[in-house]
């Protein structure tokens, strides 16, 4: 989990030029103000662009498993959350995740959303995964806590907003849907 979603952090801006090393400073840029290379040969903008993340909404035995970070305050479980690795597909990513801080096999259901976390400059992929395995938290979380979805309905995130309106989407979701893609009786024939 290496994002902390909706804990505000105050972004690092970026103060040198990585490709100079002269120093960076705001600049309009097409009507926008960006961080630029002050050495006019060099050229360097920094765009700043948003960073995709992966979020797992994780279905393990029945219930909906929330996580808490390790350096999170006690009461404060959210998703399974994470970068993607270069090449990796969003769906690979987060079943990835959800070995790496799980131990659990993961299976993505379906697509949540995706959700633009702007404290932190992010755009948050979320999906359904279903997951098997033992489960064996790692060092990142502290605890995990399994929520059947009528609990899950009342849990209150607190500050975690983006948690919230996720969560709140896939109970819509499976609400119209009523039984998991997974488990859905298939019809006579394969048709
Ligand atoms: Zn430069």
């Amino acid at each position: 989990m290496q994002n902390d979603s909706g804990i505000c952090i105050t972004p690092m801006l970026m103060t040198y030029c990585p490709q100079c090393g002269n120093k960076l400073e705001p600049m309009p840029i097409d009507g926008v103000e960006r961080r630029a290379c002050v050495f006019r040969e060099c050229g360097f903008v920094h765009w700043d662009n948003p960073v995709p993340v992966v979020a797992a909404l994780t279905e393990y035995q029945g219930k909906i498993l929330l996580a808490r970070n390790a350096r999170w305050p006690a009461g404060l479980f959210s998703l399974v959350t994470g970068y993607l690795e270069r090449n990796e597909t969003p769906k690979e990513a987060v079943v990835r995740e959800v070995k790496e801080e799980l131990g659990l096999d993961g299976e993505v259901l379906d697509f949540i959303g995706c959700y633009s976390f702007k404290k932190k400059n992010q755009v948050i992929l979320a999906h359904w995964v279903q997951a098997t395995g033992e489960l064996k938290i790692g060092t990142e979380l502290s605890e995990v806590k399994l929520l059947s979805q009528e609990e899950l309905r009342h849990w209150s995130f607190g500050p975690l907003t983006l948690t919230t309106a996720i969560v709140t989407q896939w109970l819509e979701n499976t609400k119209r849907t009523k039984v998991p893609r997974s488990i859905a009786p298939q019809p006579p024939n394969g048709i």
